[in-house]
């Protein structure tokens, strides 16, 4: 039997682990219910031959400090790990014939020096030398899509060679459907006060070189983080019930009634901190905010880890691994990780000659729960052999593991920061109610973090404890 809480916390991946920890530590008694067996959402662990390895999200940037002042809090900090700094590729041609190395200084893609030899490689100097003309022209009012921004500032053949293969394997869209300002919130500004894209990219992203030097990880992988964000929960007193779906979050007079299948729970407070779509479905007794919920978008992601013995890729022939370009016929991967290449601690807990690989598919949308296992993981051997150019016959695979998560990636579609101003709106008349997850937060554990802080500060605030 549940009784009343001050608040309650609807979903246990890192929004609402963070949202739960924040309203505990201002004193509020906190109950999160996870519909899952275990804490953690799009960061999870999996066994693989007997090492524990990130299945789900398995590095954060150190562009942003939220991530980082995390795992210092909770006392991981011994624990942090810098990817070795062999860069990732790019496949690129019809077949995947061309394999190019992403370029050092650049973000999504959007190069800061035009004339840098990784740059030339891919777009050859007739397209860099257009491209540095046009981002000299005087900057106009500057478009919403990414897509566009780069065509204006540097022209279409650097936009469909190096930024949309970039954009799709991160965000699973074309840039021309990306909105700048959802994914790189200063860069119109700071194009438009600096004259020039390139210049805008600089700042930015620091020229800190390969895009892996702006990443940390942690040895043990990033459950570890759910591991310490949960005991530090219990610590606090919030109480957590998992394998519980939450079915409906109706408004009462004195506050919130959260249901289950199990029990209803009266609050004050709700965060809900799943995805998009199913916080609409849940709030459907408020058709204003259920319908403007239903409207954001976010897509499925499969990662499927591969655990190979095979000689040639000790040398890591393709770096910390590739982003595959929408135009390449013949692999379905968007994505290819060489785990082992790019992180050393795992490196030293496998054996000679064996590697492990992470792909992940979801591009456009375009994924289904229900794909037969054999099927999920012969497609993965196959992009394999096919990224690397070898026959599938000829790679000895030893253990294999897949993980679907549905609606877990934000689709920062033109119109979202719109969509995300009305929600606000909607959220001022509805005291005591947090939205989070996925649809709203992005797709960067740093962006998760900052945006849950914000959310339960503005309810303790509100005082509606
Ligand atoms: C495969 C993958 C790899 C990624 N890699 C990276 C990376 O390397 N670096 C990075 O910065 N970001 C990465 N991301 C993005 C990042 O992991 C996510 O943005 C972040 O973890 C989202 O956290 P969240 O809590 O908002 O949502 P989620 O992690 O999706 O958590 C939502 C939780 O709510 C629960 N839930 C859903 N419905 C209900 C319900 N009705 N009742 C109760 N509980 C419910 C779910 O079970 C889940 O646990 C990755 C994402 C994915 C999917």
């Amino acid at each position: 039997m549940k009784t009343f809480v001050d608040a309650v916390v609807v979903g246990g991946g890192v929004s609402g682990l963070i949202a739960a920890r924040e309203l505990a530590s201002a004193g509020l008694s906190v109950e999160l219910i996870e519909a899952s067996d275990k804490c953690g959402g799009s960061i999870q662990g999996h066994t693989l031959g007997g090492i524990k390895i990130d299945i789900g999200a398995e590095a954060y940037s150190i562009l942003r400090p939220e991530v980082s002042q995390l795992v210092t809090e909770l006392g991981l900090s011994k624990n942090i790990v810098t990817p070795l700094t062999q860069g990732a590729h790019l496949i690129l041609g019809e077949h995947g014939e061309q394999t190019l190395p992403i370029p050092k200084n650049s973000l999504l893609g959007i190069p800061s020096d035009l004339m840098a030899p990784d740059v030339l490689r891919i777009i050859g100097r007739k397209v860099a030398t257009q491209a540095q003309a046009r981002d000299k022209l005087p900057v106009g009012k500057l478009p919403a899509t990414l897509g566009e921004l780069v065509q204006e500032r540097m022209g279409t053949d650097l936009l469909e060679r190096l930024v949309d293969p970039i954009v799709a394997g991160v965000h699973a869209i074309s840039a021309i459907r990306v909105e700048v300002d959802a994914v790189a919130p200063r860069l119109r500004e700071l194009t438009a006060k600096l004259g020039s894209l390139s210049a805008a990219i600089g700042t930015i992203s620091g020229n800190r070189g390969p895009s892996g030097n702006a990443i940390q990880g942690l040895r043990g992988g990033m459950g570890t983080l759910i591991e310490a964000l949960v005991s530090d929960l219990r610590a606090k007193g919030v109480s957590i019930t998992m394998s519980t779906s939450v079915d409906q979050v109706l408004a009462t007079p004195s506050g919130w009634t959260v249901s289950t299948k199990e029990f209803e729970l009266p609050t004050r407070n709700v965060v809900l901190a799943i995805p998009t779509w199913t916080s609409s479905r849940a709030l459907e007794g408020d058709p204003a905010l259920s319908n403007a919920l239903s409207l954001l978008q976010s897509s499925a992601v499969r990662v499927t880890a591969l655990m190979v013995d095979d000689e040639r890729f000790n040398s890591a022939p393709l770096g910390s691994g590739a982003l595959v370009s929408s135009q390449v016929s013949g692999i379905k991967a968007k994505a290819l990780t060489h785990v082992n290449a790019k992180w050393e601690w795992i490196s030293q807990l496998l054996p000679p000659n064996r590697h492990i690989f992470r792909l992940s598919y979801g591009r456009n949308g375009l994924l289904t729960r229900d794909q037969d296992k054999h099927t999920i993981i012969d497609d993965a051997l196959h992009d394999l052999a096919a990224i690397y150019h070898l026959p599938v016959a000829s790679i000895k695979l030893v253990d294999s593991a897949t993980c679907y998560w549905e609606n877990s990636m934000t689709q920062a579609l033109v119109g979202s920061r719109d969509l995300l101003d009305q929600l606000d709106k909607l959220l001022e008349t509805r005291r005591g109610l947090g939205l989070l997850g996925p649809g709203i937060s992005g797709n960067g554990l740093a962006g998760v973090i900052f945006n849950a802080k914000v959310c339960a500060k503005s309810l303790v605030e509100s005082g509606n404890a």
